[in-house]
């Protein structure tokens, strides 16, 4: 262990993480990062298919965004937009982003993360049917294994039950329904039976408690972390019909799928989807600083504009000057090389064609893919996509192996999950699966 994977060892915790394992074998030390690759302290090259944590769209080498930050930070290193205040980045910065989100998405609430979005959004949904006067209608409903952030409110719109049992008084009036998760829970193979199937558990849920009752649904339109659930083709419209017919709001979040992943701008273009609220982070600034925000539509912007009265809700670094205009930079860098045409029309179809190779492989059940999101998933039966027991930690012995063969790829369970950079080169999407493939002969021969 160096000195300073020894200093961490001691020092430093790190997030979802076992600091009794963490801490006896050291943190991975990563130095610096080219293009799509990162290295260690030894020198080893990683290609990091994970894009950093699904936000280094752009790569680690976008010299634009530097010089953005740089220019900012000496002119106007912060400023808040609190007390009547604002400045040109965030000024420039919301024109923008109602711009390039979706039709009717015209004000934005800017935030330092995705889980402050979704913190922002529970407060925003409240006042937003208060201001209505209906304050009876105050649950949201969400997902089992969505994840919306770590603050309280973000863990606790999640679905994620280990972070539910650490969080002892998860905010009230959340509820979760069944996820979309056709590999893990699709039993007939009916695909879009299922998901209609799961849709409609959402207008159950809503008769159940009472339309007058329920504010809003949350979603991601793919779930991340939870091992990239791509939802069948018939979930989305039916989730839109029933929201429309009820009088709940639809909160889509983003914070992965916007900015591209999904070969537009936004994955509420890629599913028809009409988000009454969107949130956004991670690749908004292709992770260089921490920004975030929530985006408004116009009917539901009117009603919190008409409130007249405080919404009792910010962040000292909503709107971040030089956050911002990494923002943008981000943005113009986008438009200007054409980085979400080219990515439809070359790149996410080349990569779908080379990732469904991996579900030749004895180890892998299905490989799915949906624009720059991919997941497969390892099985020790292929014929029955049985699954080896859970102590084999297979999907982390995978991960391992990825590592060794110069590849970032994260574990979920025994679901292997990427999200490469948007700019990911033909060659480069060869390499990856070169070495996913490296890294699955090793597991299975370990097995
Ligand atoms: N929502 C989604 C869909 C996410 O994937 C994440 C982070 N992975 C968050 C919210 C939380 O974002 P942050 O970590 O920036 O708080």
């Amino acid at each position: 262990m160096s000195q300073l994977v020894q200093y961490d060892a001691e020092h430093c915790f790190h997030p979802f993480s076992n600091y009794h394992d963490l801490n006896n074998k050291g943190a991975r030390m990563i130095e610096r990062a080219e293009g799509i690759y990162v290295y260690d302290e030894n020198g080893h090259e990683m290609l990091d298919a994970m894009s950093g944590l699904w936000c280094t769209n752009l790569g680690y080498s976008c010299e634009p965004l530097v010089e953005a930050a740089t220019e900012q930070l000496k002119k106007l290193p912060y400023y808040n937009l609190f007390f009547q205040t604002t400045h040109p980045p965030a000024a420039k910065l919301s024109k923008l982003l109602a711009e390039i989100t979706p039709e009717g998405l015209n004000h934005v609430f800017f935030t330092g993360s995705g889980s402050e979005c979704n913190d922002t959004v529970i407060r925003m949904v409240r006042y937003y049917w208060s201001t209505l006067g209906k304050e009876d209608k105050r649950t949201i409903i969400s997902r089992k294994n969505a994840y919306h952030g770590s603050t309280i409110a973000g863990a606790s719109l999640g679905g994620m039950s280990a972070m539910h049992k650490q969080t002892a008084g998860v905010v009230p009036d959340i509820v979760h329904i069944d996820q979309p998760y056709g590999f893990g829970e699709c039993e007939d193979g009916d695909l879009q039976a299922f998901g209609l199937e799961r849709a409609r558990q959402l207008e159950a849920k809503i008769l159940e408690l009472g339309e007058d009752k329920v504010a809003a649904f949350i979603a991601e339109p793919i779930q991340g972390a939870g091992g990239v659930i791509i939802p069948p083709e018939s979930y989305w419209p039916e989730i839109q019909r029933i929201c429309d017919k009820y009088e709940i709001l639809l909160v889509i979040d983003e914070v992965i799928c916007g900015f591209g992943r999904t070969g537009e701008w936004f994955a509420s273009e890629t599913y028809n989807i009409r988000p009454d609220l969107l949130c956004m982070a991670k690749g908004i600034t292709s992770g260089y600083l921490p920004l975030g925000g929530v985006m408004v539509r116009d009917n539901v912007a009117d009603v919190l504009i008409s409130a007249n009265s405080e919404f009792a809700h910010g962040f000292t670094y909503s709107g971040h000057p030089a956050a911002c205009a990494v923002a943008i930079a981000n943005i113009n860098e986008m438009q200007s090389r054409n980085i979400i045409a080219e990515l439809k029309e070359t790149i996410a179809p080349y990569f779908a064609e080379k990732w469904q190779e991996l579900s030749e492989h004895p180890l892998v059940g299905e490989a799915r893919v949906k624009g720059m999101v991919a997941a497969i998933e390892l099985v020790s039966d292929k014929t029955t996509n049985t699954r080896y027991k859970k102590e084999l930690e297979v999907g982390m012995k995978c991960r391992d192996n990825c590592i060794k063969s110069g590849l970032i790829m994260r574990a979920v369970g025994d679901t292997m999950i990427v999200s490469p950079p948007l700019i990911i080169t033909k060659k480069e999407i060869d390499l990856l699966i070169e070495r996913a493939k490296k890294a699955l002969d090793t597991t299975l021969d370990s097995l």
